[in-house]
């Protein structure tokens, strides 16, 4: 290989908490291929494309060359997956690489995924396929240009091997840029351990990234957990306006960033349905849509559990401590209230907070749900009824005829919002047009795994840098599937 520039790696994670991870090496595989590489998050990065990008940078990308201040890593760390706590996870099939700081001064992880056995392996192979890959790309990309915080990938490569699931497919490894891969699951790994020593470290590394102005504070654990609740708060919020489902909120997939991971059978709910669930495993309804907010609460009291052994005082007297971490818990759902409702007015065209508004709010969504209205158009539909053209929005509708008083009270609540052209501009700003509908991801994921065309995945990329721009070379990307396809979907 021709010479890779040094990258300017400074490694916190590896630094501060040695015997918080296990060193390790990316496996070997056998033909990589480039099949995305992420430019302009590499220049943020200040990889310069022509270097890393492409089959050039493949190598790297597919873990067969370490580049040059990388000190691969497997994280530990635990996690309740689907409520049940298993003690030990970890990086199972992922390494990180290391960490840079970008071109904002901001520190970034760049981390592999699918890059072979760790001794957090348990019974997998270490493996990824193409097409999960790809979709963690359209996924972290689309929230990404949404304006909601996201983990976000730099490449997929192909490793020319088979990777064995329900069938063969296309093996892939994924490399990961987040502002870090701490999850409320690493705090549950030492905690659980009952390693207390490290638990600390962690939490100040922790607070380091995520929480600078409390670096030294006694009360530092109490601040990162109320730094976690505040992210978590806006995030779920901003899923919940955009219909987005998670899938599998489980401890070790929300981090202590506030950055959405890991995108498993995750989707952008269709018609507006509270009870949507778009995984087959999830069969109690666990992670449905409209149970995300109760969810995020539910990990965030975990967090509070991990934390609470270095409350000061907590070992004389443990209850002040459980008392402030309690506070913290119970606030979450005002928190997230707070957030939501926030984003709804924008969402509306309004701007400052009125007495009823959370109930017009409410009204709308039941119409949706009654109506069976897609979610992504009803909103963004509210832009021409609010300039007068009210058909949009109404055939959408079962009985378009239902719409009429909302409508009205709509209308009158809108007097005093600026002038129409004002509110519609708003309208449009805050609901986007366009987001990664499951069948179009399906479509592009199927060409890119099954026959190795890229062109749709590319395509629906670009459509989806720009989620609030009508384009009509894209029209097709944005309507609603077809019926039959939504009764019957699942990602997972
Ligand atoms: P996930 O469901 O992707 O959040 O992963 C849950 C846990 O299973 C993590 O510890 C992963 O690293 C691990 N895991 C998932 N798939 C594999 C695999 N193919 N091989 C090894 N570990 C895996
Ligand atoms: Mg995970
Ligand atoms: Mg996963």
């Amino acid at each position: 290989f021709p010479a890779l520039p040094r990258l300017a790696f400074d490694n916190s994670y590896a630094r501060d908490l040695p015997g918080l991870y296990a060193p390790w090496r990316p496996a070997t595989v056998a033909a990589p291929r480039s099949l995305y590489f992420n430019e302009a998050l590499a220049r943020e990065l200040g990889l310069d494309p022509a270097v890393w990008g492409g089959e050039a940078g493949a190598p790297v990308w597919a873990g067969n060359v370490v580049p040059e201040g990388a000190e691969p890593l497997a994280q530990a760390y635990a996690g309740h997956q689907f409520g049940g706590f298993s003690p030990q996870l970890g990086d199972g099939r992922a390494l990180l690489l290391g960490e840079l700081i970008d071109t904002h001064g901001q520190r970034r992880d760049l981390a592999l995924k699918g890059s072979g056995r760790t001794p957090y392996s348990r019974g997998g192979d270490g493996k990824a396929a193409v097409g999960p890959m790809l979709r963690e790309v359209l996924i972290g990309e689309a929230l990404h240009a949404l304006g909601v915080p996201s983990t976000r990938a730099l490449a997929v490569v192909a490793t020319g091997e088979d990777v064995y699931r329900d069938e063969t497919l296309p093996g892939a490894v994924l490399t990961r840029v987040a502002s870090s891969h701490l999850r409320v699951g690493t705090f549950q790994f030492f905690a659980a351990r009952g390693q207390l020593d490290e638990l600390q470290r962690l939490l100040d590394h922790a607070v380091a990234r995520h929480q600078p102005e409390a670096v030294g504070a006694p009360d530092r654990a109490l601040r990162l957990l109320q730094g976690v609740a505040e992210r978590q708060a806006a995030l779920v919020a901003q899923w919940m306006n955009l219909g987005f489902i998670h899938g599998v909120m489980n401890t070790d997939n929300m981090t202590i960033s506030g950055e959405s991971i890991d995108f498993g059978p995750c989707a952008f709910m269709e018609a507006h349905d509270p009870a949507a669930v778009f995984s087959s495993i999830d069969r109690n309804g666990r992670y449905a849509f409209g149970n995300q907010a109760a969810i995020a609460r539910w990990n965030l009291a975990r967090l509070a559990e991990a934390l609470l052994p270095l409350f000061p005082g907590v070992d004389e007297d443990p209850e002040p401590a459980v008392a402030q971490a309690t506070a913290v818990i119970d606030a979450f759902p005002g928190l997230f209230d707070a957030h939501w409702r926030a984003g709804q007015r924008a969402k509306l065209g309004l701007q400052s907070p009125q007495p009823g508004d959370a109930a017009l709010a409410d009204d709308f969504l039941a119409l949706l749900h009654a109506q069976r209205m897609d979610f992504t158009l009803a909103w963004r539909h509210l832009a021409p009824a609010a300039e007068g053209d009210e058909a949009p929005l109404r055939a959408l509708a079962a009985e378009p005829e239902a719409l009429t008083p909302w409508l009205a009270r709509w209308r009158a609540r809108r007097a005093g919002e600026g002038s129409v052209a004002d509110v519609a501009r708003r309208l449009r700003a805050a609901n986007p047009w366009l987001i990664a509908r499951n069948h179009q991801v399906e479509a592009a994921l199927q060409a890119a795994s099954d026959e190795g065309q890229l062109a749709p995945l590319q395509r629906l990329l670009a459509a989806l840098q720009s989620p609030f721009a009508e384009a009509p070379a894209w029209t097709d990307l944005a309507e609603p599937a077809p019926p039959a396809v939504t009764a019957c979907y699942r990602t997972f």
